[in-house]
């Protein structure tokens, strides 16, 4: 269990790309391995950034030093992840919703547009622009699902 004043940080393997964006719409600072990182490199980058590194892999745990960073996740489906990390990690999924590039993880600002009566936000890393749409609305319900744990 982490303190709560404790916001972890997360380094996904790649196995795990789609649970970094849904840790990044929750609010979490989410990266990601590089392609065909090895095990070695992956343990000492969460080491190094102070991470938890977020894996599938039990193996990773055999690494020296790798269980004050690993967290090995042992279900098969983004549903059972979520619900892994919410009860072993005391993780709320309703953090900071929608605040982060879904892409690339940098904070979001806010993008002044003209006549929008909805906030608008974009990433000045990658510049996508984000507005609150369907694909919100989706991605809200299943955080507000995992948040309650049902
Ligand atoms: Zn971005």
């Amino acid at each position: 269990m982490l303190a709560a004043e404790a916001v972890p940080a997360f380094l996904c393997d790649e196995m795990l790309a789609g649970l970094a964006r849904w840790l990044r719409a929750a609010g979490y600072d989410t990266t990601q391995a590089e392609y065909r990182s090895n095990d070695a490199e992956l343990v000492a980058r969460a080491s190094a950034e102070r991470r938890l590194l977020l894996t599938r892999d039990r193996r990773m745990l055999e690494r020296r030093g790798a269980w004050r960073h690993v967290v090995i996740l042992r279900g098969q489906s983004i549903d059972a992840w979520a619900e892994e990390m919410r009860i072993g990690l005391g993780l709320s999924w309703w953090l900071a919703p929608f605040t982060r590039c879904l892409l690339c993880n940098t904070p979001l600002e806010p993008l002044q547009a003209g006549g929008a009566d909805r906030p608008l936000t974009w990433c000045p890393c990658c510049e996508k622009t984000y507005w609150p749409g369907s694909h919100t609305r989706r991605m809200t319900a299943a955080l507000r699902r995992w948040e309650g744990g049902r």
